[in-house]
């Protein structure tokens, strides 16, 4: 039925909310030529229920009415905030729920570095979720998962994208459910599982090895100037900064997202989640003083289990309260979704023909200010070697 009702693929955001509900099991995820999941049914099994339409969170788009209360946080923890991709809240929300005998869900690469939701109990398996992974995680039947132990009466914490929480929720029936909370993210939006496949093989060519770890959060230049790192099993790193590393690009530059991120249902201020995580762009603007480059998150308490959670947590966090309009402002993903780049079709069409790097290069080329800027970069450094300065710039000036 589901896959009658999505006329075009922008109405369908993958959540998988149809196949974990069908009593038959009779819809599966495929993925199409872009590399996203969507779903499929088999008539010869069809009951005809209708189940995969009723709790479809795109067609029955139930709105929230709450007035959340934005925080800028950072987890006193430098160890774990250096490791996550802004301040570290995630990880203290979710050590809490392990705390208390809860389940953890996120998004965790697996060993072919695909990503998939899964659920953690230890804290020791915490860190598999930690960490942004910029390319969208099949849900599977994590859905399913969440409520059986939900209904046996344990405390999950389910984490994902906007999109996700809105599909577990509607999953649920919307049903109110006191051991569940919900984090989601401001979301940029998805880059497709298959473009991010076909990189990691680029990479793994190029270092001629498979691939130990990756990162797409390094800090080590800082938490705005974040690097991507891919740990090799042949002891070798690959490590180039957002701007300059070429699935980020394509990611940045919106040529390979989703087609429902494009005009995403499920931005704005009135959040589905208990809460919502994000970076804290433009701290240096509004908090100057908390700004020292390690990560900070902004987050949003959606509810009243959000602020009981936040409560729990406080101490181990340094937080202040900020003007949540200010705040976004500065971050727009949260309420406006990506304008389609020009090129997505075309860069699709030879995502099978052209290797990785001539695909990027052909396809998102930096705009004129990008240009200009690296342009100034290379003659500055090349002007400073001539001079004999840069090693002596290099040692003695810490540039802030
Ligand atoms: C695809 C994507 C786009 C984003 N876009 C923006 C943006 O435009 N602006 C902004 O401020 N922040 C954005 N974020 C959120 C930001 O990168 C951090 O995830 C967030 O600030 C939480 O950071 P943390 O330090 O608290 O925890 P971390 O430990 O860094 O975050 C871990 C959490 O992120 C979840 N997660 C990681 N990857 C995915 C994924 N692919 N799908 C679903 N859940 C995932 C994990 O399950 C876990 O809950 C985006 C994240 C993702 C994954």
């Amino acid at each position: 039925m589901i896959d009658k009702k999505i006329r075009f693929k922008r109405d369908c955001m993958g959540c998988h909310g149809c196949m974990n509900i069908c009593p038959e099991k009779c819809i599966s995820m495929e993925s199409d030529k872009e590399g996203f999941l969507y779903p499929k049914v088999d008539y010869d099994v069809c009951i005809n229920c209708k189940k995969c339409v009723n709790i479809c969170p795109m067609i029955s788009k139930i709105k929230e009415d709450n007035k959340p209360l934005a925080y800028a946080c950072i987890n006193k923890n430098e160890k774990i905030r250096l490791e996550s991709s802004s301040g570290g809240v995630f990880t203290l929300v979710a050590e809490h729920v392990l705390d208390s005998g809860g389940i953890v869900f996120g998004a965790c690469f697996d060993y072919k570095f695909e990503l998939e939701h899964k659920w953690v109990k230890t804290k020791e398996h915490l860190s598999k979720l930690r960490g942004s992974k910029y390319l969208q995680s099949k849900i599977g039947s994590s859905y399913s998962h969440a409520k059986h132990l939900l209904d046996l009466g344990l405390y999950v914490l389910f984490s994902g994208t906007p999109c996700q929480i809105a599909g577990l929720k509607s999953f649920l029936g919307w049903k109110k459910y006191d051991n569940l909370v919900t984090i989601d993210i401001i979301c940029h939006g998805v880059p497709s599982p298959k473009v991010w496949g076909k990189y990691v093989k680029f990479r793994e060519r190029e270092a001629n090895s498979s691939t130990q770890r990756i990162f797409f959060r390094r800090k080590d230049e800082g938490w705005k100037r974040y690097s991507v790192s891919f740990l090799f099993k042949n002891d070798t790193e690959y490590r180039k900064t957002l701007n300059e590393d070429l699935y980020m690009k394509a990611f940045l530059q919106d040529v390979c997202l989703r087609p429902s991120c494009y005009d995403c249902e499920f931005k704005g201020l009135n959040r589905h989640s208990d809460i919502t995580l994000a970076d804290f762009w433009g701290i240096e603007n509004i908090l100057p003083e908390m700004d020292d480059d390690k990560g900070i998150s902004l987050i949003f308490v959606n509810s009243k289990a959000g602020e009981a959670l936040i409560e729990k947590i406080a101490e181990k966090m340094l937080f202040k309260q900020v003007d949540i309009n200010e705040a976004v402002k500065y971050n727009l993903a949260a309420i406006k979704s990506a304008a389609p780049n020009p090129n997505r079709e075309k860069f699709f069409k030879e995502l099978d023909k052209l290797a990785f790097d001539k695909l990027v290069k052909k396809y998102c080329s930096d705009n004129l200010s990008v240009r200009v800027k690296k342009r100034i970069k290379v003659l500055t450094k090349t002007v400073l070697t001539k001079l004999g300065l840069l090693d002596f710039i290099k040692r003695n000036v810490t540039i802030k």
